[in-house]
């Protein structure tokens, strides 16, 4: 997923940008409201996790400046305080959910992926398969032919974006878009890296998951 981190304390930016991607997140930070909305017009982003308080504009006018835009990204908000009034207006301003600081990561983590799953993008079950292929989403495991495969956080993410739209031709932007984050290079080939380091793991000289679409992008097929 990509994830906008708006929050201006720099220490719990860090800490909560740190933690989403080691779990295979890209994820671009903004310490005020202003960036934030600057950001969110030019990129598109999976889930937007926003603080409440913040310097130039507020985590309730940025939600509410996105919606009045028609952007209908998923907004976690973060508040400091446990004012139900709070989270009434955050909800009211269009956020989606909210957590109060202090919070467990594990449970930002699960917040963010229940609003991904609500996105329009086509869900995964907990455990999906394809042909020889199994992942389960939720402990972000991969098996081939019951054998599990052991893969990095974003060789995860990857593997799971590419089932998502499986048979579908996904170009390199899209992945960049989805699974990257603003630190990705356009001119290098990292995605393409990432594509080989896959079918290494998960093709064993057996007919590639992984069918590369000449000047198009990639795409994910099932093999039996
Ligand atoms: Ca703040």
């Amino acid at each position: 997923m990509r994830i906008l981190l708006v929050e201006d304390e720099r220490s719990a930016a860090r800490m909560i940008a740190k933690g989403l991607r080691e779990h295979g997140h890209g994820v671009d930070v903004v310490g005020d409201g202003a960036s934030a909305v600057e950001l969110a017009a030019t990129a598109t982003y999976d889930v937007v996790v926003l603080d409440l308080l913040l310097p130039m504009k507020s985590g309730l006018e940025v939600c509410r400046e996105l919606r009045s835009k028609g952007d209908a990204v998923p907004v976690l908000m973060l508040t400091a305080r446990d004012a139900v009034d709070d989270r009434i207006v955050g909800l009211d301003a269009g956020a989606d959910d909210y957590l109060t600081k202090p919070f467990h990561f594990g449970e930002l983590l699960a917040r963010v992926r229940a609003l991904t799953r609500r996105r329009v993008l086509p869900l995964l079950p907990e455990r999906f398969e394809c042909g020889r292929l199994a992942l389960n989403t939720r402990t972000q495991e991969a098996w081939v032919e019951g054998q599990p495969i052991e893969l990095t956080a974003r060789e995860y993410a990857l593997l799971e974006y590419l089932c998502r739209r499986k048979g579908a031709v996904i170009s390199r932007e899209e992945i960049a878009e989805h699974v990257w984050d603003g630190r990705y290079d356009p001119c290098s080939n990292v995605i393409d890296v990432y594509v080989q380091r896959l079918r290494r793991k998960l093709d064993r000289g057996q007919r590639s998951f992984i069918r590369t679409r000449r000047g198009a992008g990639y795409q994910l097929i099932g093999t039996s």
